[in-house]
């Protein structure tokens, strides 16, 4: 952020449009006799845009809605998530970009790693279920993960046989055990040998491409065998 650097032209001339926008206001408010306060009048001028409005009528959807409500833009809907169906996933690349946010995209898909320490889930130790956050399949039990120092949330064990995959990674001159999602092939992160009995195992996860459920204070605390443990309807709990 140093100062003595010129200014580029795109930001001259924004600074010049600024410059104009505001005589224009300046204008209005002088000139506007008993008109609306100086202050609503810049405020209108600030927001006229540089285009002609559409010449043709709105399209008003909802009936009187507010506009900052169709303004928001919304994630589109992941119709692959689901955390019963453990049938692999076929899904292409486009499409995983069109339903995915952009930083678990960036994450699954394009192999990143969130940056240490950054991470929701990295000291997090409720109890409770981790889910592939791209499609649902279950992954983790609380009580695999433990506390490591390394800046990411980390496991001893897998939920289930076939909950990931693995695959060498020889990436940024290493030679590592990357870990997929067993539904949806999605990166995880990486396991590693350095990890605390019984297994030995370290599975260090990006937060972003987690999702967790905590367990329901019924909950039996051995429902990890999975046998028909859960109860078959899911009430309003879709959570896309
Ligand atoms: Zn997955």
């Amino acid at each position: 952020m140093t100062n003595d650097r010129p200014h580029p032209p795109a930001r001259r001339a924004a600074a010049a449009a600024l410059i104009g926008l505001s005589a224009v206001a300046l204008a209005a408010a002088v000139f506007a006799p008993a008109g609306p306060a100086p202050a609503a009048a810049a405020a209108a001028a600030a927001q006229e845009p540089q285009q002609a409005p559409p010449p043709s009528q709105e399209p008003q959807a909802g009936e009187g809605k507010p506009q900052q409500d169709t303004a928001k833009p919304k994630p589109p809907r992941n119709p692959y998530y689901s955390r019963t169906d453990t049938t692999p996933l076929n899904v292409s690349e486009a499409e995983w970009k069109r339903v995915l946010p952009p930083d678990v995209y960036y994450i699954a898909r394009l192999k990143g790693t969130e940056p240490p320490g950054s991470g929701k889930y990295d000291t997090f130790d409720g109890k409770g279920t981790y889910y592939c956050a791209p499609c649902g399949n279950k992954l983790f039990r609380s009580d695999a993960k433990f506390a490591t120092t390394c800046g990411w949330p980390s496991f001893f064990q897998t939920v289930r046989p076939g909950a990931v995959l693995y695959q060498e990674d020889r990436s940024h001159n290493m030679i590592r055990v990357e870990v997929l999602c067993g539904r949806c092939k999605g990166h995880l992160g990486h396991v590693f040998n350095d990890g605390p009995p019984p297994t030995g195992r370290r599975y260090c996860m990006n937060s972003l491409v987690l999702d967790f459920e905590p367990d329901k204070p019924s909950a039996p605390a051995n429902a990890k065998e999975g046998a028909a443990a859960e109860a078959p309807e899911a009430p309003a709990s879709v959570a896309l």
